[in-house]
């Protein structure tokens, strides 16, 4: 597996990947890191789903991610008799406790608190906000609504209410639940929704107890007002553009989206864009222009990573769909302007060792043809540093630690290898060059950059920089 572009793909899973051979060949059209959605499923195809990607991490030798990511307080309809209804604009529907499955009158909404914080007036945003229906009368058990724009309606689709302020916790009974299996199955990555408020994120991280790193999704209006302070405390960040494109007006997500982007390239926290990237791809084989130009304009941003959310987990053209994703980000990746704009959007470094050596390495990989930027790393977190600086060369990371090599597949230009703790100072060069060299990322006469803390094993000590050429 040799490396060929800089931006990750997440690409979740559900019933359209069937097995270990569709895994492989996501990983091998472009795949880093995969997303478990427990907004759907059971726990035994979850577990299913990790056993197969664990293997193909075996088979391949690359390090893979798993993300699980946690419903989170998402507000959903029940189920349909049918599977799904049409809905007409003018026509009346209810909204009710009633778990008996729906039809084109009514259907179940299984959440009390919105059915006593909603008034009359106010309106129910469904499906990605594709239905929008208005609340003509409240009862203690139901609401009354006509539809305002109608449509197919399915079974569990979101609901959200913009007007209504909801006093809720970031995690759900069954969050917690859920988040206690996929610990103990051993994801690597945990996703929070609708985060509102940096306590949210301390809240998540006590539960976590550092056994995975935990990605704030930034989808509520009052996320996006405390971006820094959430980012500060969390190890990545996604720009979770379907639920955000209803809680705020959709024209101001581009906008959004770049103000997150350029925060988290400051603050050092990878950013992954995500939602609707590819979404015709659900259905056809060849995106939208529109689609394409939104892949591209998320990678020119320079946004770590971009997600396939349907396109992957339920569509009929998974593989396409990240074959065509990989393609737009070597495209833009290779485009004359790519790196400029990567080094004009550039942040200040702070004043510390590691961050002077990441400084250091993106000048030295424009003045030299470097080949790779080899980075000892115990717990990633230099690797993330120079991944900020964004350098040409792509950063080989060397850790001894299988859960920092899954870490750092989520960020921008980072490829891991895990590697034995070297003994040996005078190993430092030729245990590189062999590796860059195994990975394909460095041939003969090639100039390799090294970076290392020594002494070996002492986090955050990154204090030597080797410029070596591979004989
Ligand atoms: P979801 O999150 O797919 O879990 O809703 C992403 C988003 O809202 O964009
Ligand atoms: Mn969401």
């Amino acid at each position: 597996m040799t490396p060929d572009k800089k931006v990750k793909i997440l690409a979740t899973l559900g019933p359209a990947i069937k097995g270990i051979d569709d895994i492989r060949q996501l990983v091998e059209a472009g795949v880093n890191i995969f997303r478990l959605n427990f907004s759907h499923g059971e726990h035994a195809d979850h577990a299913l789903r990790y056993q197969w990607v664990r293997e193909v991490e075996r088979q391949l030798n690359y390090p893979i991610g798993i993300l699980m990511d946690l419903q989170g307080p998402k507000l959903r309809v029940g189920r349909f008799a049918e599977g799904k209804v049409q809905l007409a604009k003018g026509q009346a529907f209810r909204l009710d406790l009633d778990a008996t499955p729906g039809d084109a009158q009514r259907v179940n909404l299984p959440h009390p608190e919105i059915i006593a914080a909603l008034q009359p007036g106010m309106s129910l945003l469904l499906d990605d906000g594709r239905l929008r229906f208005e609340v003509t009368a409240k009862h203690a058990d139901a609401i009354d609504t006509t539809v305002i724009a109608g449509g197919e309606l399915s079974d569990r689709k979101g609901v959200n209410v913009p007007e209504a302020v909801l006093q809720l916790s970031p995690l759900t009974a069954k969050d917690r639940r859920d988040l206690d299996f996929g610990l103990e199955l051993g994801v690597d990555w945990v996703a929070l929704s609708f985060v509102q408020r940096p306590e949210d994120i301390v809240e998540a991280r006590e539960l976590i107890q550092g056994k995975a790193f935990l990605m704030a999704k930034i989808e509520k209006p009052s996320a996006v007002q405390h971006l820094e302070a959430i980012a500060e405390l969390c190890d990545a960040i996604m720009v979770a553009r379907g639920d955000l494109g209803v809680e705020v007006p959709a024209e101001n997500v581009p906008r959004i989206q770049k103000d997150i982007i350029t925060t988290c390239r400051r603050l050092g926290r990878p950013v992954v864009v995500a939602t609707q990237m590819l979404e015709s791809m659900r259905f056809s084989p060849a995106p939208t222009r529109a689609e394409v130009t939104d892949v591209a304009a998320a990678v020119a941003e320079g946004t770590d990573a971009v997600m396939l959310s349907a396109e992957t987990a339920s569509g009929d053209y998974p593989l396409e769909a990240v074959q065509m994703m990989s393609k737009i980000i070597r495209q833009i990746e290779n485009g004359p302007d790519y790196q400029a704009q990567l080094d004009v959007g550039r942040p200040q470094a702070e004043a510390t060792a590691s961050d002077a050596i990441s400084c250091a390495i993106r000048r030295i990989s424009a003045i030299l043809p470097v080949a790779a930027l080899v980075n000892y790393s115990e717990s990633g977190a230099s690797s993330l540093r120079a991944s900020r600086e964004r350098p040409t060369a792509t950063i080989l990371s060397l850790t001894p630690s299988l859960h920092t090599a899954r870490r750092l597949t989520v960020a921008w230009g980072i490829y891991s290898v895990v590697n034995a703790r070297l003994s040996k100072v005078e190993e430092v060069s030729s245990t590189a060059l062999e590796i860059a060299q195994a990975q394909g990322l460095a041939k003969k006469g090639d100039t390799v950059v090294i970076t290392a803390g020594i002494p070996f094993g002492q986090p955050g000590t990154t204090n030597t920089l080797r410029i070596e050429t591979l004989s």
